[in-house]
């Protein structure tokens, strides 16, 4: 195949502790130091290439690190509208990634790792999440025939239990923290693949397309602001890897100012940012379950994006979420609560500008997902 991404340059696996390499398609999860791996790859991206492609996020194949061999494990990756919606009087674009095959833009990450490992021929994964995740990787294994573990939080919301076990993944509920989860699933990950959201760097890979999409949407320019939820991070972290690659190919001028948006009582990104505040960190008091992640691995890649970029981070209290996500039901959209902290944060960040930008944010769970009462105080 001739794509930019076997140019000769040497594309590889690389520890973000240790920096070793490991060859592209060998099937490790993590550096045998411990440290996570990202991958080191050479972009040069085209968008004439993209004449004749279909609108899938199959069309940004070519900056994808899959072997030119993988078939594509689909279930349909439409691209999603980019919504007008007015915000406190300013126009702001909502990418509608609610409407993915499993109803979150996880999907995005999901077909591209999961791609990789049907490639890989690795025949079980496991995988922790809050439920979102969870969904979309059992989804894609379910089509790849991939054995599939999820670990949840016990709080993790009926609907998306229920949608995990029904693409017939097994489902281990873990009591305590998303922390105490992750640790469980590691453990279980030692003898069979980690098909990790925010420690597999080709889910990051995956996220990527948001950014190329956006851009695409709006004739290859990029927006001034991204405004985007921040759990582990892999929307921000992958949106951010695609923007830094459009510009590394010349195809926009310059890298959008990023803003994250946490919820108060599980805000990592904001006390690292804020060193003497006093916030305290409970993940479970949050009803923005996406969101609810109060160690995040890749907490300084996170950082140094916000520093870079010029960007900050939005905190949004419980009561805003919960009053976000009434009122835009009530209008019609229907998301769930990770998205109304977004929106949320959207909001606040609107009304505190002097000048008119450009903002990109994004619906990033469907309602469905969330289909119990609103719990009334906390
Ligand atoms: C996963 C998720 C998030 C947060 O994404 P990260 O990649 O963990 O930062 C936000 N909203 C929803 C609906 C999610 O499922
Ligand atoms: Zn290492």
């Amino acid at each position: 195949m001739d794509s930019a991404l076997f140019s000769g340059v040497m594309n590889c696996l690389i520890c973000s502790k240790c920096n070793r390499k490991y060859d592209l398609f060998e099937s490790v999860w993590m550096c045998i130091c411990g440290g996570f791996l990202d991958i080191q790859l050479r972009v040069s991206f085209d968008p004439e290439t993209l004449k004749n492609k279909p609108f899938s996020l199959w069309r940004y194949r070519e900056v994808l690190p899959l072997h030119p061999d993988a078939i594509p494990v689909s279930l349909g990756e439409t691209l999603t509208p980019l919504l007008p919606i007015d915000i406190s009087g300013q126009t702001v674009h909502f990418k509608q990634d609610q409407l993915f095959p499993t109803g979150s833009f996880k999907d995005r990450g999901s077909a591209v790792l999961i791609t990789h490992l049907n490639y890989l021929k690795i025949p079980s994964v496991v995988e922790d999440s809050s439920g979102n995740a969870g969904a979309s990787i059992a989804a894609y294994s379910a089509k790849a025939g991939i054995k599939c573990e999820i670990f949840v939080p016990d709080s993790a919301s009926e609907a998306k239990l229920l949608q995990i076990s029904r693409y017939n993944a097994i489902i281990r509920t873990v009591n305590g923290s998303r922390k105490t989860v992750a640790e469980a699933a590691f453990k279980i990950a030692e003898k069979t693949y980690f098909a990790s959201h925010y420690y597999n760097p080709f889910f990051i890979h995956g996220i990527k397309t948001w950014a190329y999409e956006v851009c695409e949407q709006r004739r290859w320019s990029a927006p001034d602001t991204v405004i985007l939820p921040i759990g582990n991070g892999s929307l921000f972290l992958g949106a951010f890897l695609g923007f830094q690659e459009l510009k590394a190919s010349g195809v926009i001028s310059k890298i959008p100012k990023f803003i994250g948006v946490q919820a108060k009582c599980c805000a990592p990104i904001y006390k690292a940012i804020h060193p003497f505040c006093s916030v305290k960190l409970n993940d479970c008091q949050t009803i923005a379950e996406g969101i609810a992640v109060s160690d995040p691995p890749r907490i300084q890649q996170i950082l140094s994006c916000i520093s870079e970029t010029g960007g900050d981070l939005i905190t949004v209290s419980e009561n805003c979420i919960k009053k976000t996500l009434q009122e835009k039901w009530s209008e019609g959209y229907y998301v769930e609560p990770a998205t109304a902290a977004t929106i949320a944060g959207v909001t606040l960040y609107v009304q505190q500008l002097t000048n008119d930008e450009q903002i990109i944010s994004s619906f990033t769970g469907h309602g469905l997902k969330y289909s119990k009462p609103l719990p009334n105080s906390h």
